[in-house]
């Protein structure tokens, strides 16, 4: 341990987790240095402890254990390799590393070894960012060799050491500062921006679902707006089919921006018009909504461009985005049905928009009619962003949507029917009434009762539906 003298500490002891402090006690009583570190320290000074605690200590992994065990606490090994076991402490985990610093990084990815040392400080170099690079005791207060305090008070991501061999280490880093600067709402520090600008095409290298976490970090931030705007070869370099947006101009008197600035306008847009309440799956369909514009352009006759065809393409694009950034098909389905249907016509009428959410249901896979309804409500904000991220004439669209507001309020307080499942017939019903047997047919019919229920023409009532099929024959 160093005596230099350290600053001060502006974390009240108070709001340490009892959990994380039994870790620390443990390590302590066997002889051992521990401290929290990382997230949770910059979480803390910036007065928001809710983060997990991490905790890094002087004791190898093995010795951590049996302090660990010797306290009564749970134990798992979950990364002997690089000196970190986990300890469960009243059922919150606490990752224990050993410090350490890594070797080379010869698949960008992966330190090949890590050493392990006997210093904080040396283990706090290896840290990506300054305000990500300190570490808290409750009596000893604050480690902070790289003036990571300093930059959470200027809003500053800075790397810790030299930037530019930082992300030449780790290209990943590249995208989380990326990810901290939207997150925390903060600045990238000038060398620092200009290394990770240099270094971002090497993300190319990097595992897919590593830049998928990263990316599902920032779109969720509600600032990627920023990010596709400011740090626009980064954004591409995670996914290149954003680098056909930029600068493409649509040629058309209904947009006034190129796709790039459009979809930057459209995502700043939902933000607003969800209520402060943005849900992940809107944020990715807001940035994706375009992403197959270049590839449909064509100019007609008077020099005007068109995209038919855009949501279809954009759609199959967005599907392969997503998968090959390994998110979850239960995010990725609702997000890629936003995208196919973010332009389909529709009219304030509830047939029209039975039919648009019987569209949106059978495309999302989800389960409950009320998460339909949650998802038609973000369809019409993904329209509304859309309308004011273009010229000026077609913005008025915008406030129609409140018509198709009402409209949805009203048939979600109805009840109304836009799936099979939700008629108030069987299968068994159809049969009877029809005098059929088991077999499509029965389907079909189910399935015109449903048409005729959505159009307004029968009832979704037992006893109309038995005698309208029974009409029908
Ligand atoms: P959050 O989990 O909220 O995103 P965090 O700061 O806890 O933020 P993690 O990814 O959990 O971030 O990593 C924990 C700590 O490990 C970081 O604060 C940082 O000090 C260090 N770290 C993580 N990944 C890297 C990396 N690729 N290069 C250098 N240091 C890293
Ligand atoms: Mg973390």
């Amino acid at each position: 341990m160093s005596d230099e003298p350290r600053m001060r500490d502006h974390i009240d002891p108070a709001l340490a987790p009892a959990f994380g402090l039994a870790v620390l006690d443990a390590l302590e009583v066997a002889g051992h240095e521990a401290w929290f570190v990382g997230g949770w320290v910059r979480d803390a000074l910036r007065g928001e402890p809710a983060h997990d605690v991490d905790v890094c200590t002087s004791a190898r992994w093995e010795d951590s254990e049996r302090a660990l065990v010797a306290a009564g606490i749970e134990v798992h090994e979950t990364g002997t390799k690089h000196g970190t076991v986990t300890a469960v402490v009243g059922g919150r985990p606490v990752e224990v590393t050993t410090y350490r610093v890594d070797g080379a990084y010869t698949d960008l990815r992966h330190p090949d070894s890590v050493t392990f040392v006997d210093d904080v400080r040396e283990d706090l170099a290896r840290r990506d960012f300054t305000v990500n690079a300190m570490a808290w005791h409750p009596v000893r207060g604050l480690v902070d060799p790289f003036g990571g305090q300093a930059d959470l008070a200027a809003g500053l991501i800075r790397a810790v050491g030299n930037p530019a061999e930082r992300f030449s280490e780790d290209a990943l880093r590249v995208l989380r500062a990326v990810r901290f600067a939207c997150r925390l709402g903060f600045s990238v520090e000038g060398e620092t921006q200009a290394a990770l600008t240099q270094a971002a095409p090497e993300l190319a290298h990097v595992a897919r679902e590593r830049v998928g976490a990263e990316m599902r970090g920032i779109v969720g931030s509600g600032r990627a707006a920023w990010a596709l705007r400011r740090q626009t070869d980064v954004m591409v370099a995670a996914i290149p089919e954003l680098g056909r947006m930029r600068g493409f101009d649509q040629r058309s008197p209904y947009h006034c921006y190129d796709v790039l600035e459009h979809t930057c306008r459209a995502m700043a847009g939902v933000e607003c018009f969800a209520g402060g309440v943005v849900s992940e799956r809107l944020r990715w369909a807001a940035m994706l909504h375009d992403i197959g514009k270049p590839a449909c352009f064509t100019v007609d006759a008077r020099g005007q461009g068109h995209f038919f065809g855009h949501p279809h393409i954009g759609a199959k694009m967005s599907e392969r985005v997503l998968r090959d950034l390994a998110i979850p098909l239960e995010l990725a389905r609702p997000i890629v049905a936003l995208v196919r249907l973010h332009d389909r016509p529709m009219k304030a009428s509830w047939a029209s928009e039975l039919k648009l959410m019987a569209d949106l249901d059978r495309r999302s896979g989800l389960r409950e009619p009320g998460e339909v309804v949650a998802l038609m409500h973000e369809m019409l904000d993904l329209r509304r962003a859309d309308a004011i991220a273009k010229a000026l004439q077609c913005r008025g669209y915008a406030v129609e949507l409140d018509g198709h507001e009402r409209v949805l309020r009203r048939l979600a307080a109805a009840d109304a029917c836009w799936r099979v499942a939700g008629l108030a017939i069987s299968g068994g019903d159809v049969m009877r009434a029809c005098g059929i047997a088991p077999g499509p047919e029965v389907g079909a019919r189910l399935q015109a009762a449903l048409d005729a229920v959505m159009a307004g023409e029968v009832a979704n009532d037992r006893d109309a539906l038995v005698s309208w099929l029974s009409a029908r024959g």
